[in-house]
């Protein structure tokens, strides 16, 4: 983790970015002055350079046709690359622009050439959509699928990793940071492992790119996936995929169109050599280019303040729940992230549903996560519903004081 830079001016008592910049984000993102937002793991608050960038296109588009707005925009389409590239410590050639995470992740999880007795080696966090595509693989292929407990901290265990590993593992497939809760799993020690035991390392990073400062190369991983819509800050329908040179010659996209292949003769084609292609065709251009824009947005921050901005907001919030009678903190884990969890006893015991639609009335944004999302952890727990606060570093404490007082409100 980098430490925040607050020596300019005006540093606010919260790292990573001062109260003038704080100011700036807000006053740049239209949805502050009518939310109080804190389902940024659910979809962020654009800001207006990412508003403008999408709009702009779909505009031109309108104007001049879509596919002469495509030539048309061409530098600008090509660049979203080198912005992705250098988000995640990459080459550009390694980025593939999707139209959702799990569409990013199926595709790099999907080209895995598994074969009968293999091991997919997983995590308690894992999110439903890369589960069922476990069992998908397992009844489809033969494949067993290895969940790795967790350490006494509720993240992966290291130590039981280590010990589950075999020459039968193809695939380490773990989730970063999950949808319901502050865990941030330790995925640069099971990079490590990973290339020790030359097993594949696929990583899903939707939770943990554009909350926290995420490299390829520190952490390890041979593919990554991400969304565009969640703290990045960008369009709904986007994504982001990361493949490693070195074994993209060992994946072969379940689908093939003539964008990620060339049709050279009758009886032939040949695939990209790059990470595009896992891509389609079809594109949502002007959604790409705000994703582009997202991207160079949070990079103009810089993701090291984020992250100490967004850590330091989560901390406080979890202190505000903490202090409230009959509020539980639930998140696990040795190092936390911007995702707060909890729950409610109530006197009359408080639906978690109750909770999230008061505060709505009051335009207050929250979420609840529930086991069919990520049912391994919720069971292991003991767990129906977790009401989730999400925090960005454009919300400020202000904002989460309304948010404690709200909830000590619902219980009466
Ligand atoms: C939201 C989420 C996904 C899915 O992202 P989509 O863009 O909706 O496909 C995958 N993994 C985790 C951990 C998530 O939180």
């Amino acid at each position: 983790m980098s430490a925040a830079d607050t020596s300019s001016q005006g540093a606010s008592p919260s790292a990573g970015l001062t109260s003038a910049e704080v100011a700036r984000a807000r006053a740049d993102t239209p949805g502050c002055a009518r939310v109080t937002h804190f389902n940024n793991a659910g979809a962020s608050l654009m800001p207006r350079q990412v508003i403008d960038a999408t709009t702009r296109h779909l505009l031109l588009e309108a104007d001049i046709g879509g596919y002469e707005a495509a030539a048309e925009a061409h530098e600008r389409i090509e660049s979203v690359y080198d912005s992705a590239a250098r988000l995640l410590g990459c080459h550009r050639d390694e980025i593939a622009l999707m139209d959702s995470a799990t569409r990013a992740w199926d595709m790099a999880f999907y080209a895995i050439p598994f074969r009968p007795g293999d091991r997919v080696l997983t995590s308690m966090a894992e999110y439903a959509s890369n589960y069922i595509a476990y069992l998908q693989i397992a009844e489809r292929h033969g494949v067993r699928i290895d969940v790795v407990p967790n350490d006494e901290h509720g993240q992966l265990s290291i130590d039981a990793l280590r010990a589950a590993i075999d020459e039968r593992v193809r695939v380490i497939s773990l989730t970063h940071v999950p949808t319901n809760g502050g865990l941030v799993n330790p995925a640069a020690e099971v990079g490590k492992i990973a290339r020790e035991a030359g097993a594949l390392y696929l990583l899903d990073a939707c939770q943990s790119v554009g909350q926290l400062d995420v490299d390829v190369a520190e952490i390890g991983c041979d593919m990554l996936s991400t969304t565009g819509r969640k703290y990045l800050r960008g369009p709904r329908g986007t994504g982001l995929l990361y493949v490693r040179r070195e074994v993209l010659e060992q994946l072969t996209p379940p689908m093939l169109d003539l964008h990620a292949a060339t049709w050279t003769a009758r009886d032939r084609y040949e695939m990209r050599p790059d990470a595009r292609r896992f891509e389609t065709w079809e594109a949502n251009y002007a959604a790409l280019l705000g994703l582009g824009a997202a991207v160079d947005h949070a990079l103009g921050w810089g993701l090291p303040r984020i992250q100490a901005r967004v850590t330091s907001l989560a901390g406080t919030l979890r202190e505000h729940l903490a202090g409230i009678r009959g509020v539980h903190v639930r998140d696990l884990g040795v190092q936390r992230c911007g995702i707060v969890t909890f729950t409610v006893d109530g006197v009359d015991g408080v639906e978690p549903a109750q909770v999230k639609s008061d505060l709505a009335e009051q335009r207050i944004n929250i979420s609840v996560s529930r086991p069919p999302s990520t049912r391994l952890d919720m069971e292991d727990r003991g767990l129906s519903s977790l009401l989730r606060a999400s925090v960005h570093y454009y919300n400020t404490d202000e904002e989460i004081a309304a948010l404690a007082r709200a909830v000590r409100a619902c219980l009466g």
